[in-house]
């Protein structure tokens, strides 16, 4: 383990773009119960309302019984302003000041921002963030009132996070697509099954074009044989040693 750590961290030393794909995986290190289904919160895939956790948090369920969708969504919220960035989280956001790091996220905690990262894409949107689907009016994220209401024409609003059932944001692919073409020099994909196309896909780039690939995950997914290095363990462990050990190789070369 430690020898590829430190194959990795010599891969990582001479990159000069890389990308980070990270799931709930990265959350998990941070004590959070995940959102889409595995574990924590929503264990027995039910809710108390009789509802599917993922039909409870469909854009169709918000449209039409938007108190349902509220109840689970401020019980996301309330676990999400629980927690803080883990060693994971600090790890890549210490990366920029070794490389131009780009982060493609999953998660809708907003942990990779409050770590310090600067070009994060939240491909899910983010909890942090709210509207008025009905005005477009921005609303007051920290309002605990359930459901929040805008303050402009009293509907309820929204969190700027993708539900079941609903498209991306074009904004946040469109952020991916161009950075996509300015290439990477090193993709690592940590804490996600990686089961979306637009999570596999930049790794699959990747592997074709023979850039260093890297996966941090304690269970295997099906990008596990692909990728050039597979790393079986927990994000918060790895990637401060790899970050680490990175630096100092970089430090060792330029002195
Ligand atoms: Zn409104």
């Amino acid at each position: 383990m430690e020898a590829m750590l430190g194959k990795i961290a010599g891969e990582l030393g001479k990159a000069g773009r890389v990308l980070f794909i990270t799931g709930a995986g990265v959350s998990a290190d941070s004590g959070l119960p995940t959102y889409r289904g595995v574990g924590g919160l929503y264990n027995d895939g039910e809710t108390e309302d009789g509802l599917s956790i993922e039909d409870a948090l469909s854009g169709e369920c918000l449209a039409i019984r938007p108190e349902i969708t509220w109840k689970y969504l401020a019980q996301i919220e309330h676990n999400c302003h629980e927690v803080e960035p883990n060693a994971a989280h600090r790890a890549i956001a210490a990366l920029e000041q070794q490389c131009d790091v780009v982060v493609l996220t999953q998660n809708i905690d907003g942990l990779h921002v409050k770590a310090g990262s600067s070009r994060v894409i939240e491909i899910h949107g983010t909890l942090e963030e709210r509207y008025c689907a009905h005005c477009e009016m921005e609303a007051d994220a920290s309002d605990r009132t359930v459901p929040p209401r805008c303050a402009r024409c009293g509907e309820i609003v929204r969190p700027r996070v993708v539900l079941f059932g609903e498209m991306l944001p074009g904004a946040a692919l469109d952020g991916l697509y161009r950075e996509q073409r300015q290439g990477f020099d090193m993709v690592f994909v940590v804490g996600t099954t990686a089961v979306f196309p637009y999570i596999a896909d930049p790794v699959m780039r990747a592997v074709r074009a023979d850039i260093p690939t890297v996966e941090i995950n304690p269970a295997r997914t099906h990008l596990s044989d692909m990728v050039r290095y597979y790393v079986p363990e927990r994000a918060a462990l790895a990637l401060p040693k790899i970050v680490e050990l990175a630096r100092e190789l970089k430090s060792k070369r330029g002195a």
